[in-house]
């Protein structure tokens, strides 16, 4: 593998030059007034990126599968019901983890290509007239297909049953990177970590509670400690942790959220909007489809690319390592083998993803796949022409480096 090409791997990312300098950083002591100065403004600038003005923000020093079991642990109890849709890799690990919490999971099966199944949800929880289900997960982008779901729909279909439950979403691979709307969605717990969209090393789970869920915290009996919120609230209102800090991944988030509010919110989401929808233009023109079923699943930030029959799309990603240094994604779960995936979130820009779409073709091209070369580079170059830099048309590298 090179280090000098870049990872269209769906997290980690790659990460921006500026950030792997913010995280070197000499030691500072977590009990003294420089830190309670710097974790404040992170907190905040966590609310706004998730567009929420009143959610606690909540930082472990952990990856986006601590989050959580952070966001089930502190809001439920042993044996309380939950409704969930599994429809990827993701969504699935995230049930099996309640599970061996011991909460009983409703599962709703859905294809793997289709979103949150929102009119399940609806009648399921219409039919739950005794609310007994306390919380439904939703996976707002699933890594493992490339499918964004509606979260908006689910909160709808939350409200047109009048149910209470606590709505949890998994934002790993879509927050910073795709629009999130914690407050406008009603979400009670929102989740993700250091290295997909903010563009770090891993090692934050980044967990966002709205009121419900802080009240939640308070009977919710599930076993706790490194993750309890009551801990990390009580200390974080004083400026401390109730452990040691990861100070230098906080510093680099400091960092990263300022580089994404120096290129707008929009612009990045517009960004990563463009550099996916060259990158779909590139795989159609190779005569090939996605994972996700229809347009509007699309996800902006990783693109599952089912390979022909007879053809193994393992070895699409084995052979790219090995003979030219770039990392795609290999298929998870039942897709292994069946498709590839190209990350393009975080720290990424049009000419960086030309450089990963001709790379496939030459790997594709390599192994007697038929496509011609050039192709997809080609339909990627002609929408990145004609396509504006974002909302406000910013230049478009200023994300990068
Ligand atoms: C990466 C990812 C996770 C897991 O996060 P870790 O940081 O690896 O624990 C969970 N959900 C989604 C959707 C992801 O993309």
């Amino acid at each position: 593998m090179s280090t000098q090409n870049p990872v269209f791997i769906p997290g980690p990312t790659n990460i921006p030059e500026n950030l792997r300098r913010a995280v070197d950083y000499p030691t500072i002591d977590h009990r003294s007034a420089s830190f309670v100065e710097m974790l404040q403004p992170i907190l905040a600038g966590v609310r706004r990126v998730l567009k929420s003005g009143t959610a606690e923000t909540i930082i472990f020093p952990s990856t986006g599968t601590g989050g959580w079991e952070a966001a089930i642990t502190n809001t439920l109890s042993p044996g309380d019901k939950l409704l969930a849709g599994r429809y990827g890799m993701f969504s699935h690990r995230w049930i099996d983890l309640c599970q061996r919490h011991k909460l009983d999971v409703q599962i709703v099966e859905a294809e793997w290509g289709r979103g949150a199944p929102v009119e399940d949800y609806e009648r399921i929880l219409r039919a739950d007239t005794n609310h007994e289900i306390k919380a439904v997960l939703a996976c707002h982008n699933e890594t493992a297909t490339g499918v964004k779901s509606d979260i908006a729909g689910v909160r709808r279909a939350l409200d047109a049953a009048g149910h209470p439950a606590l709505l949890l979403v998994d934002g790993v691979s879509s927050i910073a990177s795709m629009d999130f709307r914690m407050d406008e969605w009603s979400v009670d717990i929102a989740i993700t970590g250091s290295q997909k969209g903010f563009m770090l090393p891993a090692g934050l789970a980044i967990v966002c509670l709205s009121p419900k869920a802080v009240a939640a915290m308070e009977t919710a009996s599930c076993p706790r400690c490194f993750f309890d919120f009551r801990d990390m609230l009580k200390t974080n209102a004083s400026g401390g942790f109730p452990y040691t800090p990861p100070v230098n991944l906080l510093r680099g988030l400091q960092v990263a959220i300022g580089m994404l509010e120096e290129e707008g919110l929009e612009n990045v989401f517009a960004r990563h909007n463009r550099i996916a929808e060259g990158v779909r233009r590139a795989v159609a023109a190779w005569g090939l489809s996605l994972c996700a079923k229809e347009p509007g699943l699309y996800s902006d930030t990783v693109s599952t690319v089912v390979v022909p029959d007879g053809m193994d799309g393992t070895k699409v990603v084995t052979h790219a390592a090995e003979k030219y240094g770039v990392a795609f994604g290999v298929g998870l779960g039942e897709l292994a083998g069946k498709v590839f995936r190209i990350g393009h979130l975080g720290s990424m820009t049009d000419v960086m993803a030309l450089s990963g779409i001709a790379t496939a073709e030459m790997v594709m091209a390599d192994l007697g796949f038929p496509i011609t070369l050039g192709s997809g580079v080609a339909a990627a170059q002609d929408y990145y022409r004609s396509s504006t830099n974002g909302a406000d048309e910013k230049p478009v590298l200023r994300a990068v480096q």
